[in-house]
């Protein structure tokens, strides 16, 4: 720092040299070319080492009067975007509110210090803030700080001062934040938005906004003949659009995208929504307030109704009603106002409809951003039908993003990358580059068998649920379907799907699998699946409550169709009929009962059965594992359902983020549990498997190995990496250090198989 010097004759200013030099560092950092943030982080670094302070900090003012953290050197980098202080509240906020600089030699002990635990900032004693003014108006306040207990001289003060001025000028420019307002800052740097993967994949590329609404400003007409035309010519044109695209190549297959797109063509079919809104034009409205009107009262009656169904459907009407506008308003067809798309775009939207996204040109669609639909919602599952990385649920999302902005997907952990550093966006690059070699690689593994090195065999099966899944059995390689989700169709369908269309269902998957086995499992709806034209009482605990086969044999029909849909989907081939939820052995055998009297049914009608049936049951309650010995004589195979059985046995809801990754598979008492199965089952000579997720996670799927699993099943993403594992694999070696640490070890044998796989080149 530049202490105040001698009194001299010279015509240069002491504090000149500090001055020139930030002024030359700030000219140069501006002309570099990078983003907001990688600037202001740059900035305060120069100025810290400029000053010698050992804290640097820019915090600006958002739209409340509140301050912060925009960048720091010398607090901890975690504060940043993080650390808010009140208007008025701290010295930083003083500044600010007085608009003067504060100069504290001993700030901790300033009555006004708001002390903020996650920036660290307690060592330091002086402190030196001035604030960031444009025009008379506060922008933010520009601090230094260091350890030891001294005021800052008057040049010191003048020198922040000066920076804090050019730096004021750099933020309205745009050429530090990227915009010409303060309260807009946010929407300029670096930020990451957690959503929830709805479609695997990563995508790097730019921002398009999807902004489907069309604002009406034009509500009375006084010619309802006329409006009441222009709304028939653009339901026509809507409903003929929609007809288009079911028509198109790739979209022509069945699939449960195929169903999602007749429930929407279906509401567009709707003589009732056309009715209301004629209606509402003969009450004196234009076309365009008619299709307003009629979206918000339908919205206000759905949204009484509490269950996902309902929701989605209004996703379909607000989706519907917003292209009607767009076609009333000129748009071509309901198309998309964006005309020309970059070739890397990643759609960001509030939500949007199934049909909206086929109006983009797919060669240029890389990813997909919702700020508020999930998984389920139909849009999600046209993204799945498409293999479009996505991200649903990423709250707050378009208040960050502006058209054109970097950003990138990560659908793997959930992570929205906006306006990301060039160094995130290398790291990115590097691993999406990575992630296609591994794919490479994983290709040339498809067809070869998963044999460990010392010679086991273990089986590697998927996952399902949908008819769009089945083609990754061959994608992938894998030995067959270890669990076909069959509650997945009736998830997605609007209406319960029938007998028949059950048996094509079915019928359709089995001829798609081929020679290769696939596990049915049997309805397993309540708790969090919810069928949507299923009434079902309001509980409490929905996981501990009416579901699975609790609920089918209680309601014996639904799982009379299904089984009877079974067996005629089978004739001729080998059914695998899985049991969700089993709490108790008599469960078994009432389903038991309930299968043979289809079973008999059916010949007696002379129909012909299944070659032959394997009932199984899943391990998902603990109480089974107590009645281990009981029940395996009574079923034909055996299948661990990891996700609830750990969620039972941990008592830690799956779907509660806070308690969900608490607590470690790789655990003493979860690895006794799954090791006291496999001993059972071959005791029994069952056939074993086990399809939860922990599956499909390579090192998980190595301890599961060691302690005898020879069948998992997984997502089919995860059958290349775990099937490079199993070749790497020594299963004998793990078997005999595994087995005799889960009888004897405490605690949790992660870190223990890590180093097994390490010393053993396992590839995890
Ligand atoms: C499980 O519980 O592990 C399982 C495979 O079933 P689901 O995830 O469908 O509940
Ligand atoms: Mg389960």
């Amino acid at each position: 720092m530049q202490k105040k010097g001698p009194e001299t004759q010279t015509q240069i200013s002491p504090t000149e040299p500090a001055m020139r030099i930030i002024m030359r560092r700030l000219r140069e950092i501006m002309a570099e070319p990078s983003d907001g943030q990688s600037r202001l982080d740059k900035i305060v670094r120069q100025i810290a080492g400029l000053m010698v302070a050992e804290v640097c900090s820019i915090y600006l003012k958002r739209l409340d009067g509140s301050l912060e953290l925009f960048a720091t050197e010398g607090l901890n980098p975690g504060a940043v975007h993080n650390t808010l202080l009140k208007r008025g509240e701290g010295l930083v906020g003083r500044c600010a509110e007085l608009a003067v600089p504060i100069n504290e030699p001993d700030a901790q002990n300033h009555p006004a210090f708001a002390y903020r635990p996650e920036t660290g900032e307690e060592i330091y004693h002086s402190f030196l803030a001035v604030p960031i003014l444009r025009g008379g108006d506060v922008l933010g306040v520009l601090t230094v700080q260091n350890r030891t207990e001294k005021e800052y001289s008057d040049e010191d003060v003048e020198v922040l001062q000066t920076t804090a001025m050019v730096l004021a000028e750099h933020l309205v420019s745009g050429s530090v934040a990227g915009v010409n307002s303060a309260t807009e800052f946010s929407r300029a740097v670096a930020h990451v938005v957690r959503g929830q993967p709805i479609s695997e994949g990563l995508a790097l590329g730019h921002a398009v906004l999807h902004d489907a609404r069309v604002v009406v400003t034009q509500f009375k007409s006084e010619d309802p003949v006329a409006e009441s035309e222009r709304l028939e010519v653009a339901v026509e044109e809507l409903k003929a659009s929609i007809d288009e695209m079911l028509e198109q190549g790739d979209l022509n297959m069945s699939g449960e995208h195929r169903e999602v797109f007749e429930a929407y063509r279906m509401f567009a079919h709707d003589r009732g929504w056309l009715r209301r809104m004629k209606e509402a034009i003969r009450r004196g409205m234009t076309a365009e307030g008619a299709v307003e009107r009629v979206q918000n009262d339908t919205r206000s009656r759905m949204l009484r109704q509490a269950d996902a169904y309902w929701h989605e459907r209004l996703k379909d009407l607000d989706a519907l009603s917003d292209r009607l506008l767009r076609v009333l308003s000129g748009g071509a067809r309901g198309q998309s106002p964006v005309a020309d798309l970059p070739h890397d775009t990643i759609l960001v939207a509030r939500s949007m409809g199934p049909a909206d996204l086929l109006d983009y040109d797919r060669a240029k669609l890389r990813g997909l951003v919702l700020e508020e639909s999930g998984g389920q919602s139909h849009v999600a599952i046209v993204a799945r039908a498409l293999g479009i990385p996505a991200i649903g649920n990423a709250r707050g999302v378009i208040d960050r993003v502006d058209q054109g902005n970097p950003i990138i997907v990560d659908a793997l952990s959930g992570e929205v990358h906006i306006r990301p550093s060039t160094g995130v966006i290398t790291a990115y690059g590097d691993k999406a580059r990575f992630r296609a070699r591994r794919h490479r690689k994983y290709r040339t593994l498809r067809d070869k068998p998963a044999v460990t090195k010392d010679g086991q065999r273990v089986e590697l099966h998927i996952n399902a649920g949908l008819e769009v899944d089945v083609p990754h059995l061959v994608e992938s390689g894998a030995d067959g379907i270890g669990l076909f989700r069959t509650e997945l169709q009736f998830m997605v369908s609007s209406t319960l799907p029938r007998l028949e269309r059950q048996v094509e269902m079915y019928s359709h998957v089995l001829d798609r699998a081929k020679t290769k086995p696939v596990v049915f499992r049997t309805l397993d709806v309540g708790g969090d699946k919810a069928l949507p034209y299923l009434r079902q009482p309001v509980e409490e605990n929905p996981a501990l409550g009416w579901r699975a086969i609790r609920l089918a044999l209680d309601r014996p029909g639904l799982m009379r169709t299904q089984v009877r849909a079974l067996l005629r989907a089978t004739a001729g081939r080998e059914l695998r009929l899985l049991l969700p939820m089993v709490t108790t052995v008599g469960e078994v055998e009432m389903s038991r009962a309930l299968i043979e009297r289809e079973l008999t049914l059916m010949r007696r009608r002379g129909a012909p059965g299944p070659k032959a049936m394997h009932i199984g049951a899943m391990i998902e309650v603990p109480s089974l594992l107590y009645e281990l010995d009981t029940l395996l004589p009574r079923v034909d195979f055996l299948s661990v359902g990891s996700n609830d059985l750990l969620q039972y046995l941990f008592a830690a809801d799956r779907n509660n983020e806070r308690v969900s990754g608490r607590y470690d598979v790789l655990g003493a008492a979860p690895l006794r549990a799954l090791a006291a199965i496999a001993d059972a089952a071959k005791r029994h000579d069952r056939p074993l498997s086990l399809c939860g997720e922990m599956a499909g996670r390579p090192l998980e799927a190595m301890a599961l190995i060691g302690l005898g699993y020879r069948s998992i099943s997984m997502a089919p993403v995860s059958v290349g990496p775990v099937k490079s594992m199993v070749l790497s694999l020594d299963a004998d070696a793990l078997q005999r250090w595994l087995m005799p640490a889960v009888e004897t070890g405490e605690g949790n044998l992660r870190a223990r198989l890590k180093r097994f796989a390490e010393e053993q080149n396992v590839e995890i």
